[in-house]
Parts: C-alpha cells; structure tokens; sequence
C-alpha cells in the first residue's frame, strides 16, 4: 500500500507505472529509481542571541545523465529527506520534459524562516553553501530558490561560492538578483509558464479567457504571479489563497488591487478546503505537495487541474479525476518555466551575455508551447494520462541517455 503522504512514495507509484508501460529494461530501472547521492549536513549557527543553533541540511542529487544536476533549496520546518528525494527525482524528470540539459536534485533546510532574524538566515544560508561546496558548481550542481528562498539567499550562496572559488562563479546558482548575473524574467517564469500552458487548454475547453473561471491556491512566487498574467490575459480569477485562507468573487476578483490576501477588503472570506472543491474551470494548486488527495478528490469540480505546486495531487487523487473526466496538467510540464528560465540564466552567465525580457519570454513560450504539444501527443499515441505521458517522455529520454553513456565500472 502506497503511502499518500509520503511524497517519495508518490513519485515512485508514478515512475513505477511509467517504467512499466515503457517495458524499462529491468538494470536501467534500478538506476533511474535511485539517487546519485545524498547529503544530510548540520548546520552550527551563532544565533543573534549568542546562542549556538544547529540546522539540518539536505541535498538530493538523483540523476546527471543529460547534465548537471539542477533544482532549487527549500527552507521549511517541515522539510524531511523522503521530500527532498521525491522532489530531486522530479526534477530530473522535469528538466527532461522540457528537453533541457540537466538532470535533478533538490535541497533543503529544516528552519522556519520566519522566526529567524535576517542575519541569521544569512548565516544558515552561508554555512549550508559552505558545507555543500564540494558538491555545487556551474557544470556539477546548480542551486535555485524554491520555497521561502529567493533572490536575496541566491546571491548569498553566489558570494559565499565565490569566495571560496577566489573568483566571482555567477554560473553557480540561478534566480539571483537581475544585475547580479540573474535573467530576465526569472522570477515570474514560473506563473508565466502556467499561464501559456492555460492560454493551450483552452483549445480542450473550446473557451475564450474572459468565459474561463480560474481557481488558484497559493499567492506566493507562484500562484500570486500566475493570478496576475491570467487576469491580465483576461482569465476570470474567481479565488485565491494563501496559507491562512482565501477570498472569492463569482465575477472575478481585482487581482492588481490584492497584494496581500488578508488586507483584501468587502470580499467572500473562504477557507483552503473549500477553495479547492468550488466550481471552475482551471483549478491551478500553487501551494505545497498533497493538496488534493483521496479526501477531497470526489468533490473536486474543475475542468482542468493545472499543477503549479510540485506533487499537489496524489496517485489516488489522480485515479479519482480520471474517473471524473477532469484533465490533470501534470506538475513535471506545468511548472518547468521556472527551471527552463533558470537554464536561461545559466547559460547567460556562463556566455557573459543577457538577453532582453522579450527574448526571454519568447524563448520560454516556445519551450512550454512545444513541451505541452509533446506530452499531449504522447498521450494521445499511447492512450494514457498526461501525467503517465509526461512520465514516460521523460523516463524515455533520461534512460536513452544512461543507455548511450552506459555504466562505468
Ligand atoms: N524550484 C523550482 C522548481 O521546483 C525551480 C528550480 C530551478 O530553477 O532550478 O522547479
């Protein structure tokens, strides 16, 4: 019996029903269910108090054969290394349905950012950097924000990085301040994704934008992003959360006009659960992993669930909206404008050149445009999910490459 709440497990129930579909060979099957390497640091910090904290750390390298390993840090106190494992792997499949060049990883830090001082976060940040330098690198490992890390953590891993290296390594992270050697476009690559993604169901709803109603848990980097270019586009955004709860309008809410969902004022007050079973057509969970599972899956009443978040849905969730007719647009294709953006930043870095925001958002609709047509080929060809199909590209793609490069001995 596969754990729901077990994200690893998840990932495995996936790539399990994936491999078998592709008739994976049974050697390469035991290479690409494993990780490459995991590493579990503890962190001494000089709290601003004087007293000495520790912090667990984790980095999860799960794949490098199509290039470096490449994934954000989270920093939460929930963070376990099942989590990290699951999201590595996801990675690795992710960048794969992208066709980008690199494989996966994903690192964490057990600490709730909120409580620390922005001088301690620096210094978490730096020790964690320093712990984890014989594993990064331009062409090793390449870091990226993820939950509650962003610009200002990138650029002290960045310095921290260079220092040691005696040289500035821009190429070292990605999502780093604009100016500091990050991209263009970086930081709402992600909802920007989501919305082109939206933009091509819409073709499945048979819908114009201003008819189609659009869910959308999380307000954060994310789905407060994708709120914003969906209304822009002249999507109606019916609900929005954060962690507390949400607000909803049936005509649509003023999204520019909320920055914070609690100041939002003379507005319909509505709790997560039941933000997630109203009635739309494109339900976009942009929160964390396990949102929709077997408890709330048989009142869910979207058309589409476009995943923004990494694993929010569970396999039993899955097999309930397929029952239901609801098409899920998998996490490994709808989220990747964040990684693909970051693979711009890379190789902007390392050419020493930057590009324009236009160039950006061009070369990031092709790849999500193409990826999305890819999957939804693949599906259609081999009558499965796309979420199966998603898996399957990848798993193909990744085992190609393992198979070609063969295995040292
Ligand atoms: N954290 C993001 C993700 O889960 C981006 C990772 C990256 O840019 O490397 O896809």
């Amino acid at each position: 019996m596969v754990d729901e709440t077990n994200p690893f497990e998840e990932m495995m129930q996936r790539f399990d029903r994936a491999a078998e579909l592709l008739r994976l060979d049974s050697g390469l099957y035991k290479v690409l269910r494993n990780p490459t390497r995991e590493i579990t640091v503890y962190l001494p910090v000089i709290m601003d108090d004087g007293r000495i904290e520790i912090f667990k750390g984790f980095r999860v390298q799960h794949n490098i054969a199509r290039g470096p390993c490449k994934g954000g840090i989270r920093y939460s106190p929930d963070v376990t290394l099942d989590e990290i494992k699951a999201l590595a792997a996801w990675m690795t499949w992710k960048c794969a349905v992208v066709n980008i060049p690199f494989g996966g990883a994903k690192g964490g830090v057990v600490c709730d950012p909120s409580q620390l001082t922005i001088s301690e976060l620096e210094k978490v940040t730096r020790r964690y950097t320093a712990e984890m330098i014989d594993f990064i690198g331009p062409e090793k490992d390449v870091p990226a924000p993820d939950l509650n890390t962003d610009e200002q953590v990138m650029a002290w891993m960045m310095d921290t990085y260079s220092m040691h290296a005696r040289h500035t390594v821009t190429a070292v992270v990605t999502g780093k301040p604009v100016g500091l050697g990050g991209s263009r476009g970086r930081r709402e690559a992600t909802g920007f994704g989501l919305t082109v993604i939206a933009l091509e169901a819409l073709r499945i709803l048979n819908k114009a934008p201003e008819e189609t109603r659009v869910v959308i848990q999380g307000y954060g980097n994310v789905g407060g992003t994708a709120a914003l270019l969906l209304h822009q586009q002249g999507f109606k955004v019916v609900a929005v959360s954060d962690i507390h709860g949400g607000i909803y309008h049936r005509d649509g809410l003023a999204i520019p006009s909320i920055t914070r969902i609690a100041d939002a004022q003379k507005i319909d007050r509505i709790t997560n659960a039941e933000l997630l079973e109203l009635s739309c057509d494109i339900l976009i969970p942009a929160a964390t992993e396990n949102q929709l599972t077997s408890k709330n899956a048989d009142r869910v009443r979207a058309k589409i669930v476009l995943e923004g978040a990494n694993g929010p849905t569970t396999h039993v969730a899955d097999e309930i909206f397929e029952e239901k007719n609801i098409l899920v647009i998998p996490d490994i294709l709808a989220n990747a404008g964040g990684v693909t953006v970051s693979y711009f930043e890379w190789v902007q870095d390392r050419y020493g050149y930057f590009w324009k925001d236009q160039e950006v958002r061009e070369r990031l609709t092709e790849v999500m445009k193409m990826s999305f047509g890819d999957v939804l080929n693949y599906a259609q060809m081999h009558q499965v999910t796309l979420r199966t199909a998603a898996y399957m590209l990848a798993i193909d793609r990744v085992a190609h490459y393992t198979k070609l490069r063969g295995i040292y001995a």
